[in-house]
């Protein structure tokens, strides 16, 4: 038997030739009818269950998840969500944070499991706090060419143009997070880009000085940005050739599938945490299911 007790895990009990975990029954959960087998540790004489092991452990709608991930994923917001499945939103949201966690998780093993990519794009697409006066910054990193997310970071940033004086007598001071932000972003991913890896940007003029800080020994190569669209989705513009193809395909990905981040939307986000957490279960979703796989 595999199972190894949760309660003495140093466990030198899985290669002796006596059993120190044994059967001991089983339960149906209520929840979803599944029936549950228990175990009994024969030393430290505790029982358990399967689902004591479970990363669902406690969760009295497990059967949700799945559905939840998709709906999250797929455009629908938070309520209709909860209107959809039939459950309250407020279990949305305690959803959301548990897919979040697990896709952080997630990303981190697929990051360090996969090949470094060598070519990689970063860029940030920016999105608003409640109002278009509190405006937030949201850096994502892809790996050229099969676009995958490789990590994302948000930030808050004060309004610019017309709005910033407004801005600033309605709310105050807005301090610019996103040096903060990208620092965080790019010291979790310096194991996993390569060493001498091609970064592509665009012209951002805070680029290159942190290009250089974070991945030094990589080739930073920059880009003079389209003019943007008029009307869609801001970052695919019409071009013959997009050298910044794969993170503004990305980005209008994001605009399209997170119902927050539509353009003249109503739905907004209200805690940039939440974005964060929303964004992180779209990155895995994106990866594993929107993505098309390698061919082996
Ligand atoms: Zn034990």
């Amino acid at each position: 038997m595999s199972v190894n007790c949760p309660y003495c895990s140093d466990s030198s009990s899985a290669g002796s030739e006596t059993r120190t975990v044994i059967r001991f029954g089983s339960f149906v959960r209520k929840s979803d009818g599944v029936r549950v087998p228990r175990y009994r540790c024969r030393r430290c004489k505790c029982s358990f269950s399967a689902a004591t092991l479970d990363v669902c452990v406690h969760q009295n709608k497990r059967q949700v998840n799945d559905p939840v991930r998709d709906l999250l994923c797929s455009n629908v917001s938070q309520r209709r969500i909860a209107k959809i499945i039939k459950i309250d939103r407020k279990t949305v949201v305690r959803k959301l944070l548990f897919l979040a966690t697990q896709a952080e998780q997630r990303l981190e093993a697929i990051n360090s499991s996969t090949a470094k990519p060598d070519k990689v794009m970063f860029d940030d697409l920016i999105t608003i706090e409640h109002t278009k006066c509190k405006p937030l910054a949201v850096t994502v990193i892809v790996q050229d060419k099969t676009r995958r997310i490789l990590g994302l970071e948000v930030a808050k940033i004060p309004a610019s143009g017309k709005l910033a004086a407004v801005a600033r007598t309605k709310y105050g001071h807005r301090k610019d997070e996103r040096r903060a932000s990208r620092a965080r972003l790019f010291t979790r991913l310096q194991a996993t880009v390569a060493e001498r890896a091609v970064i592509k940007t665009d012209q951002e003029p805070h680029y290159p000085a942190c290009v250089q800080k974070f991945f030094p020994n990589c080739e930073h190569r920059t880009y003079a940005g389209a003019k943007s669209a008029v009307v869609g989705q801001g970052e695919l513009k019409r071009k013959v050739h997009d050298p910044l193809f794969s993170i503004n395909h990305t980005l209008a990905m994001l605009r399209a599938n997170i119902n927050r981040l539509n353009r003249r939307t109503w739905c907004t986000t209200k805690r940039p945490d939440r974005l964060r957490a929303h964004l992180l279960v779209y990155a895995v979703y994106h990866n594993d299911e929107l993505l098309k796989k390698p061919v082996n």
